[in-house]
C-alpha cells in the first residue's frame, strides 16, 4: 500500500508509471543515493581504479567489458578502471539518452574526440564518407586531411543541394559503392542553413545494401539536445560538442555521441583503447549542467528570436541568418518545421559594408565577449570569416554566402534588452 504521506507525485509515480520528460529526470535518473553515503548529489569518483571483492567477480567483469560474453540477466556491468568505466560517465551517459531517446551513449574529453573516435571506428580504408558542406573546421580538417592518410575517402554536399544532385555527387568518385556514412551538420554554422535528415535518411537506404548499411550520423551541437532530435527521423548516430549547450558555461571541453546499443557498443570499445573518454570531473561538471540544460536553452532561444528581430529592422543590418525569421514560402521552411522545435540561439548577420565594419562594431561590444566557442550562459560575438572559418577556402565561404561583413553572435542569457543596448551602442560607430 502506498505511504499516505508520500508527495502527490511520488503517489502518481508508483501508480501509473507516467512517463517522465528529461528536464524532470536530470537531477536524480540512474543515481542511487545508497551506494554514496546517501549524498543527495553524485559525487565525483576521482579515482583511476576500482577494488574488486573476489579473483572470480574481477574475472567475470573483465569478460562482459571484453565482450567474451553478454551480461546475464540481472547481472550489472562491473567497474574496472576509469579508461573502461566510471559511474560519472555512465550516469551521465544514461542522462544524456533521454534527450534523444538513444539506446546508448558515451562521453569524451572533446567533440572532436567524440567524431573521430566515432568516425575512426566505423569506417576503414577504400570507404567514402559523405559530409555536408560547411562542416565544423576540426571535423573538416579530420575529414579531408587525416582519413585520407587512412585511405578514407570524402566528399561534400551543399545545403540547398537536391537529393538528385546529391546522388549524382556520390556516384561521380566511381566510389559510390563504398559509400559507408553520411555526416551532417544542420544547422549549418555560421550561416544557419538547415540539411534535410529525412532525404539523408532516404539517400543512405538507396546505397544500403544486404551486407552493408550505409551509416547516417549528425553533429547535434546547434540544436540538439532539447530542439533536435536525428533519431526520432532516422538517423544512427547523434553527435555533440558537450562543450557547447549541454557545458553551457564556458568552463569545460566535452563531447558526447549517443546511438543504437550495437553502434555504441563499437565505439565504447574503441574509446577505451584510443583513452578519448572524459575524466570523472567531466562527467560531474555535464551533470550537473544537465539540471539547466532545458531551462538555459528554452530562455537563450527566446532572447535570441527577440534579438533577431531587432537586427532585421535595423538599418546598418543588411542581412539576418536565424530559423526564426524563416517564412511560410522559404524553401528551408518545411525542412524547419519537420526537424526543428525551435530556431536555438545562433545568430548571424551582416552589416553594411565589409570586415572593418564588421571589425569595428565587435570591438566596441561592452556586455558581449568577442570569443569564439557558443552555446553557454553568457552571448559571445566573433567573426566568421578571419576566425573560425578562417581555414575554409574562399570558393566555398563565397558559395555560402559567408563573407568579411558577417558576425556571429551566441546568444546568453542576460537580459535581452541589455543585450540588444549593447549591439545597438556598437552599431552606432558606424
Ligand atoms: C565546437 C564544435 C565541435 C568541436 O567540439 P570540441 O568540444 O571543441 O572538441 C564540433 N562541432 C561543432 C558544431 C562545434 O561547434
Amino acid at each position: 500500500m502506498l505511504n499516505p504521506n508520500l508527495p502527490i507525485m511520488a503517489k502518481v509515480i508508483s501508480k501509473t508509471k507516467i512517463k517522465m520528460r528529461p528536464e524532470s529526470l536530470m537531477m536524480s535518473y540512474g543515481y542511487k543515493p545508497e551506494l554514496s553515503e546517501g549524498a543527495v548529489k553524485c559525487p565525483i569518483f576521482q579515482t583511476s581504479t576500482f577494488v574488486f571483492q573476489t579473483a572470480e567477480e574481477g574475472k567475470s567483469f573483465f569478460e562482459v567489458a571484453y565482450g567474451k560474453r553478454a551480461l546475464r540477466p540481472k547481472e550489472v556491468t562491473g567497474l574496472i578502471y576509469s579508461r573502461i568505466n566510471n559511474p560519472d560517465l555512465e550516469i551521465l551517459e544514461n542522462r544524456l539518452c533521454l534527450w534523444d531517446e538513444a539506446e546508448d551513449g558515451a562521453v569524451f574529453e572533446s567533440g572532436m574526440a567524440a567524431i573521430s573516435t566515432t568516425v575512426l571506428e566505423l569506417l576503414k580504408p577504400g570507404d567514402l564518407l559523405l559530409h555536408s558542406e560547411p562542416i565544423y573546421g576540426g571535423s573538416d580538417h579530420f575529414f579531408k586531411h587525416i582519413l585520407a592518410k587512412f585511405g578514407i575517402h570524402s566528399v561534400g554536399f551543399m545545403p540547398n543541394q537536391s537529393k538528385e544532385e546529391i546522388v549524382t555527387i556520390i556516384k561521380s568518385t566511381g566510389k559510390a559503392e563504398n559509400l559507408a556514412m553520411i555526416f551532417i551538420e544542420s544547422p549549418a554554422n555560421p550561416t544557419n542553413d538547415l540539411i534535410d535528415m529525412k532525404m539523408c535518411v532516404e539517400i543512405a537506404k538507396q546505397f544500403s545494401t544486404k551486407d552493408k548499411k550505409v551509416i547516417t550520423a549528425i553533429d547535434n551541437t546547434f540544436l540538439g539536445p532539447v530542439f533536435s532530435h536525428p533519431i526520432k527521423h532516422g538517423f544512427d548516430l547523434v553527435l555533440y560538442s558537450a562543450t557547447k549547450y549541454i557545458g553551457g558555461h564556458s568552463d569545460v571541453i566535452a563531447g558526447a555521441c549517443v546511438g543504437s546499443s550495437i553502434l555504441m557498443k563499437r565505439i565504447k570499445s574503441f574509446r577505451s583503447i584510443m583513452g578519448t573518454m572524459a575524466s570523472p570531473n567531466t562527467g560531474w561538471l555535464l551533470m550537473r549542467s544537465l539540471e539547466t540544460l532545458k531551462m538555459r536553452m528554452t530562455l537563450q532561444a527566446e532572447n535570441a528570436m527577440r534579438i533577431a528581430d531587432w537586427l532585421d529592422k535595423h538599418p546598418k543590418v543588411e542581412k539576418v541568418y536565424y530559423l526564426g525569421l524563416l517564412k511560410k514560402g522559404d524553401k528551408q521552411y518545411p525542412i524547419y518545421k519537420q526537424q526543428c522545435l525551435s530556431p536555438g540561439a545562433m545568430i548571424s548577420f551582416d552589416v553594411k559594408g565589409g570586415e572593418k565594419k564588421a571589425f569595428k562594431v565587435l570591438n566596441a561590444l561592452k556586455l558581449i565577449k568577442l570569443a569564439v566557442s557558443l552555446g553557454s550562459t553568457e552571448s559571445l560575438a566573433e567573426h566568421p570569416y578571419s576566425m573560425t572559418h578562417s581555414p575554409v577556402n574562399d570558393e566555398l565561404k563565397m558559395k555560402m554566402n559567408l563573407t568579411e561583413k558577417m558576425i556571429r553572435l551566441s546568444v546568453g542569457v542576460e537580459y535581452y534588452e541589455d543585450i540588444i543596448a549593447d549591439i545597438e551602442q556598437a552599431l552606432k560607430k558606424i
